[in-house]
Formats: structure tokens, sequence, C-alpha cells
């Protein structure tokens, strides 16, 4: 029988009265039929309030890259705790954490800890601005560099306000925003290198940095293409600008080196989250001495009561050993299970005539569903994707998979952790075939 979700309906009606709107991030409302509550997690396994079991491949937006409530990390944590939860001064477990990241990551060769990784990328913004003299940011369609003002413009531009395809438009999502934000940015279309040549050109001189999630896991999931990460280096050499690789989602999914060890190439600054901390909220600025330069100098600013957190650094330090002893052969084994996945989805998908078609590397990926008469092939970027992605017909699907007890994020992306074993990719595709036999027969759905 299909899930049902009474006490988290009941919860979510009780939560109008207290919390703004129920839920306190905003795009948690999404999750259909109702924002679930959950009870209990342990490894890819997930448990909510009405006692639905899950596997989870949401795993907190990806930040639960060694599953839910690895004991190694809860006894850190609780042994952390008892010695002190907060002392806003310093302590041994930071420098244990970034000797980590130093050793890791070939161009951390310092660090600066926050609590978001939004705060990472505004940090990652005053920086290069004050490295550079310059006002302007490069940025690409589609990317997302957290929810500040300067995060979200251009994120989500509105098909009928993107702009031709030579100079994409500079929109934000948000009301409340100072309008001249906009006007600090330059939006690029992803994958495109001789478009992104053009659009340095066209400022050359007033760019202070590059940024870019360098596999773009926040519309679709997006590799670059071959020679895009080389010529965003060969610009920024050139022009003197910053290249701030987001590696939020990607840092230690792709590897103890990151994305850019995996496509191989060396960035300025780049931004840590998520698998940083585990689940705790701790984010990280590693950067070349050079483009710290600020930093060290007193120049530039950042600041924050809880940085470096003890509890954070606890569970950080466990993260990092995790990842430091799975050596060369990670990122192989979720990658393996990742595209286990994928294949099992795409055969659900031939066998039910559904057009679901999953782009990614494994260790993360989306499923795109293509609308009617769309044309096959990898969606390559944000317009792309808006053109050919059925949304409504994935988010139809999402919730019957959701009611057979599997769980990717809203918006289609799934992550594998550590914690998932074969096992459980198979237990998740015999109920997706339950999934998809629902949603075959219910979609579309009769007119009301
Ligand atoms: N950058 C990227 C690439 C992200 O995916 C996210 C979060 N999804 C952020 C920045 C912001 O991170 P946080 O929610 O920790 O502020």
């Amino acid at each position: 029988m299909p899930y049902t979700f009474a006490k988290s309906t009941e919860l979510f009606a009780r939560a109008q009265r207290s919390i703004a709107a129920g839920v306190n991030s905003g795009i948690r409302k999404l999750e259909a039929p109702v924002p679930l509550y959950f009870a209990r997690g342990e490894g890819p396994n997930l448990w909510d309030v009405d006692g639905n079991h899950y596997l989870d491949f949401q795993l907190g937006q990806g930040a639960l890259f060694y599953g839910h409530a690895p004991a190694g990390m809860a006894d850190a944590l609780a042994a952390q705790a008892r010695l002190g939860t907060h002392w806003a001064a310093q302590c041994e477990l930071e420098l244990e954490v970034a000797e980590r990241l130093q050793a890791m990551i070939p161009s951390a060769e310092l660090v600066r800890f926050s609590n978001s990784a939004t705060e990472a990328v505004m940090t990652a913004f005053r920086l290069a601005r004050a490295h550079t003299g310059r006002r302007l940011i490069l940025r690409f369609e589609g990317h997302y560099h957290g929810w500040s003002d300067e995060g979200l413009v251009g994120f989500a531009n509105p098909a009928d306000q993107w702009g031709d395809a030579a100079t994409p438009a500079r929109t934000h999502p948000s009301k409340g925003v100072i309008a001249e934000v906009l006007e600090q940015f330059v939006v690029a279309r992803w994958n495109d290198p001789e478009h992104l040549r053009r659009r340095v050109d066209d400022f050359r001189g007033q760019i202070a940095a590059v940024i870019f999630e360098p596999a773009l896991c926040n519309t679709c999931c997006i590799e670059p293409v071959a020679g895009l990460m080389k010529t965003i280096r060969e610009l920024c050499d050139r022009d003197g600008m910053l290249m701030i690789s987001d590696e939020t989602i990607t840092g230690f999914r792709f590897g103890a080196s990151c994305a850019q060890g995996y496509y191989g190439f060396r960035p300025d600054l780049t931004i840590l989250g998520k698998a940083v901390g585990g689940g705790t909220p701790f984010a990280v600025l590693a950067g070349t001495r050079a483009a710290m330069a600020k930093i060290i100098a007193g120049e530039v600013i950042h600041a924050g009561t809880l940085n470096g957190n003890p509890l954070c650094l606890a569970a950080s330090k466990w993260c990092l050993d995790q990842v430091r002893a799975l050596g060369a052969t990670q990122p192989a084994g979720i990658q393996k299970l990742g595209q286990r996945l994928m294949a099992g989805l795409t055969a659900l998908a031939r066998e039910h005539h559904v057009p679901l078609r999953p782009q990614g590397p494994g260790l993360i990926f989306h499923t795109v569903m293509l609308k009617p008469g769309a044309t096959e092939g990898a969606v390559v970027d944000y317009r792309d994707y808006v053109r050919r992605h059925d949304a409504p017909r994935w988010a139809h699907l999402r919730r019957c998979l959701l009611e057979e007890g599997v769980r990717a994020i809203e918006r289609g992306i799934w992550s594998i952790s550590l914690a998932h074993e074969e096992q459980d990719i198979d237990e998740a595709l015999t109920r997706s075939a339950r999934a998809f036999k629902r949603h075959a027969a219910g979609w579309p759905p009769a007119a009301a």
C-alpha cells in the first residue's frame, strides 16, 4: 500500500500557527503531498513520524555524505559537547581541521570557517573585490551560490526575462533586494567557452571574479564540457580575476581533492559546505595565500560568533578522516552505486514508457523528465533544461516514489552516500518499480 502521511499533515497544520509559512527554509514547502516530519535516520534509512521507512537519496540536501547519524560522528559530537559547545575563541580542533583540508586540497593553502556556504560565498565576493579593486562578479545561469542578495542574481531567470543568448539577464527571484545589487554581476550561459570569452571581453578590466559550480548540480546535473575549466583559468590569469569554485555540493563527494581534483583545475578560492560538516552547520572558504591576502592584512572583514564552533569542528574532523581513510578508492565506490541506480531507473522508465533520462556522473545525478516532443540527448545548460524538462510530470513521479519509500530531492537530484550499499540500491529499485507503475497509470491526471 502506498504510504500515507496523517501525522506529518497534522504537524504541518500546527506549524502554520508558530512558524512563518510552516517551514524554516522556503524550498521545504515543495515536498508533496506535505512537508514531512522525520523521527530518525540511520545510514541510508530514514523514518518519518507516521512510521514510513525511506531509502534516502535526499540526504539532507546532500550534506549527509556519510549517511544518517553515523555512530562515529555521534560519539565525536557527544564527547565534544561534554567539553564545551561554544567558545568563540581558538581551540586545537580548528587547526586539526584546517591542516586536514590543506593536506587534501592543493589549492587550500589557507582556510576560514563559517556556518553556511551562503556566508562563505559572501566572504569570497568581498575578498575578490578587495583583491582586484573591481566591482563585477561573473556567474552562470542556473548556478546557485546561496540565498544572499548577491548569491541569487541570475539563478532562476524566468523564461520571459532571459534576455538574448549573447547577453543573459540579471534577474533576482526574491523581493526586498537592493536594486543595485543586480548591477554588480555579469551573467553568462554555462558550458559555452566562446560565449564566456565574449562576456569577459565585454567587461574587460572590470570583473573581480568568476564563480561557478564545477559540476552544475542545482539546475539539472550538468558536468563542464571539455576545456571549460581551462578556459576559465586562462581568462582569470589573463585578466587578474579570481577563479572561485563553489564546491558546496561537489566537495568530497567527487573525491578527497573535490571536483577540482576530479576535473583537474586549480581555483584561487573554494567554497566548501555540506559534506565538510556532514550535517552540522559548517562551511569553509579555502584559497591560495595570495587570494587570502586582504583577510591576512585585516582589510577584509570576515566574522561570526559561531565561526569555528567546536561541535562543528569535531564533526568535520571525523568526516575528513572518513574521506581520507577511503583514499584513492573514493569516489569510485559511490560512483558505481549511483550508476547502478541510474541504469535501474532508466530500465524502469523504458519498461513503463516514461520519458525519464537520468543525467550526471553517478556520484550525484538528476532525473530529467522530457516534455512531450522534446528532443533526446544530454541537457547542456539552464535554458535547455527549462525548455525540455517536464517539471509537473517529474513532481508526479517523485510523489509516487516517496509514497513507495524512495526519497529524492524535490527538484530531481539524487545523492549517494558512503552508507549506501548495493542491496539498498536494489531495494530502492524494487520500490521504484511500484512507483513507476502507479505513475504510468496515473499520468496525465484526469482534469479536475
Ligand atoms: N552553493 C551551492 C553550490 C549550494 O548548493 C548551496 C546550498 N545548496 C549553497 C552555496 C548555500 O549553502 P548553505 O545552504 O549552506 O548556505
